[in-house]
């Protein structure tokens, strides 16, 4: 195991472009990774893309990406209206997105979307068309715990300070009502799958995130 460092570019800062099928995806999978970059490095570019929402979902969609990227100085939050629960059927629509991310957002460091595997039909759709459409970057994919008991074995992890995941359930269980109810949603579950992702990694803190990295271009001369 050796721990890689993502800086930003010298003549540029670190872009991260975010992209979740619905509301709270994004916070849920790598809100982590999110709070301790953007207090790492506040200058760093977040564009988060959210393609579903009705009104009260679209609404909690841009709560939760304000809460989860502060101040950041240099952030775009797009929710995008695709029917929940539908993706795989609107895919040539959902294409269109993609074709005209790519073409707006051509070099970002980092892409962070849905885990490819996940049982979910619309994480699905996002994930395949994350690898359509951005074939020379780094994409990590994140996971969302469910009923359908989908999780893997992750290969790439984001340790965390035990205050910074803290922030995180707290920021989801304030902002996302509609789900508040739900059986699954609850800080116990976001807590305990990083505690777990956590001890997997050896984290210094005891938490971590965890991502499918499949596959990584390494330069030994930035390692040097
Ligand atoms: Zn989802």
């Amino acid at each position: 195991m050796r721990d890689l460092c993502l800086r930003p570019r010298p003549d540029a800062s670190l872009q991260i472009l975010c992209l979740g099928a619905h509301a709270d995806d994004i916070e849920i999978g790598c809100g982590g990774l999110i709070l301790d970059m953007l207090r790492n490095q506040p200058a760093a570019s977040v564009q988060w893309i959210v393609f579903s929402g009705n009104v009260a979902r679209a609404r909690e969609a841009r709560a939760g990406a304000r809460s989860f990227l502060g101040g950041a100085r240099r952030t775009r939050v797009e929710v995008h209206r695709f029917r929940d629960g539908f993706f795989p059927y609107q895919g040539a629509e959902i294409k269109s997105v993609f074709e005209k991310l790519k073409r707006t957002i051509p070099a970002p460091d980092v892409v962070l979307t849905h885990y490819r595997d996940d049982r979910h039909q619309d994480h699905r759709v996002i994930s395949d068309l994350t690898w359509n459409t951005f074939r020379d970057h780094l994409i990590l994919e994140y996971e969302i715990p469910k009923y359908d008991g989908d999780l893997g074995s992750p290969n790439c992890y984001v340790p965390l300070a035990p205050d910074t995941c803290e922030r995180k359930a707290a920021n989801l269980m304030k902002v996302f009502g509609s789900q508040r109810d739900r059986h699954w949603f609850s800080p116990e579950t976001f807590l305990g799958l990083m505690r777990l992702r956590g001890v997997e990694c050896r984290a210094p803190e005891g938490y971590a995130e965890a991502f499918y990295a499949r596959k990584v271009v390494v330069s030994l001369s930035v390692l040097a």
